[in-house]
């Protein structure tokens, strides 16, 4: 069996396969399995608000400790094929860049980077792609001209290939493109952040003006229920996963003054622990989407309308809660040739019957429990496939 896409509805499927006896070859061209789900904070700094994303931590160690489980992680796809009901996948991924069996430890490379790419750790040498300068596409290599033993190759790959009798799609969803709606100044004015951004401040991987005595505004519906953008469905996400983050900085700090612009609340009911929690703060809800953000007195300013009146209002920052949107581009999509709705979604149509199954947010937004639960779905339909082939 092969799954693509390790975030939380590839994880589920994994585990769910392997618990019922099933090989998986597990395929995610990150180079870290999780999906999105690892770069979300924890919403519960005092009692848990049932985010998920530590639900998604637990599944990645139970796939991580599998036997019947390989991880193939920062693969590319070259080729697919189908032969007689298998499906061959041919995929490259960057080789290690350290030769250990050339690598005296010497430690020169650590000394020569000036990123911090190049570490030791437990005295075996470890390169961070992501902060390498030379993968990055910048000049630099200064680790290979100083290693004694030519023992690293920064570009190195290798092939190699998996096959399966049933394919499962995971591929999730991407975060709707801020700098898109050019009226709400991301990238522009200073101050205004994306709800991911925001994750990161939460995390302590960024720095935000955001504090005590500081005033933070929140739009809602960034990139959903939007003809005007092109995404004019809701991303059934924004609105829980917003009230968590406001709700987590309300009780790291008091003293900030919270505004949430909505449309209206969705998934949620007026029972909701997260709505009555939100009585309980001084945080404003605002029924309003506002219509632009410039930047006036080196913050950004909010125009909005409410009733008949337009308002201007000032804050420290504002951070725009983007949606989900589909990953129109994926060439292992496009291979499998699996057919989308108006909107890019990928649909089932007829998909099972070439053994391919969906799951998670490429068949549409959905948040962490409901990729998990669709996950598991996905499992239960390939046992029955596998079954039905094996008759
Ligand atoms: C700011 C923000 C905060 C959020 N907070 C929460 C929250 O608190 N709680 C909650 O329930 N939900 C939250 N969500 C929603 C949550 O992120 C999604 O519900 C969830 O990540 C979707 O899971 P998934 O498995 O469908 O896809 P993803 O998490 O997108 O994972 C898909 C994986 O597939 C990989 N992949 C894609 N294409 C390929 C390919 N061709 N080959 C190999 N691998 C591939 C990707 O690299 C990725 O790792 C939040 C979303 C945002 C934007
Ligand atoms: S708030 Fe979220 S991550 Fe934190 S404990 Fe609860 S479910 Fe887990
Ligand atoms: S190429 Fe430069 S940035 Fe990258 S690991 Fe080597 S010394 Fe560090
Ligand atoms: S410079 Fe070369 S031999 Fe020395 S630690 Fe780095 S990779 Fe190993």
């Amino acid at each position: 069996m092969v799954v693509i896409g390790g975030g939380p509805a590839g994880l589920a499927c994994a585990a769910e396969l392997a618990e019922r006896g099933v090989s998986v070859a597990l395929l995610e061209k990150r180079e870290t399995i999780g999906g999105r789900a690892q770069d979300l904070s924890c919403k519960g700094l005092v009692h848990c608000r049932q985010c998920d994303v530590c639900r998604v931590h637990r599944l990645r160690s139970q796939v991580l400790s599998s036997e019947l489980i390989t991880v193939h992680t920062s693969v590319e796809l070259e080729q697919l094929e189908r032969n007689n009901g298998r499906y061959r996948f041919d995929m490259v991924r960057p080789k290690d860049a350290i030769d250990l069996g050339r690598c005296s430890r010497c430690g020169k490379c650590v000394e020569a980077c000036p990123t911090g790419a190049m570490t030791k750790v437990g005295g075996k040498i470890r390169l961070d792609r992501g902060s390498c300068r030379s993968i990055q596409g910048l000049e630099c290599e200064r680790c290979v001209s100083v290693c004694p033993v030519g023992a690293i190759d920064l570009f190195g790959e290798e092939h190699l290939s998996v096959n399966g009798n049933a394919v499962v799609v995971a591929t999730g969803s991407l975060e709707f493109d801020a700098a898109e709606d050019k009226r709400l100044g991301w990238g522009e004015v200073p101050g205004v952040i994306t709800s991911m951004e925001l994750e990161s401040f939460l995390e302590g991987r960024r720095e935000a003006d955001i504090g005590d005595g500081k005033k933070l505004a929140f739009v809602l519906c960034v990139g959903s229920r939007s003809s005007r953008m092109g995404t004019p469905i809701c991303s059934s996400v924004c609105c829980k996963y917003s009230l968590r983050q406001a709700l987590t900085l309300k009780e790291r700090f008091p003293k900030l003054s919270m505004t949430l612009f909505i449309m209206d609340w969705r998934g949620l009911s007026s029972e909701d622990g997260l709505l009555k929690e939100l009585a309980s703060t001084d945080i404003q809800v605002l029924r309003s989407r506002p219509a632009e953000i410039f930047a006036e007195g080196g913050g950004p300013t909010v125009r909005f309308a409410a009733g008949e009146d337009v308002f201007l209002q000032s804050y420290d920052s504002v951070v725009l809660s983007v949606g989900l949107v589909p990953d129109t581009d994926d060439d292992t999509i496009l291979q499998l040739a699996v057919p989308r709705d108006p909107w890019g979604d990928l649909k089932d149509d007829h998909c099972s019957e070439r053994g391919i199954f969906l799951a998670g947010s490429c068949r549409g937004p959905k948040d962490i429990g409901h990729c998990v639960s669709d996950g598991i779905l996905a499992a239960v339909k390939v046992m029955k496939h596998l079954e039905a082939d094996h008759e």
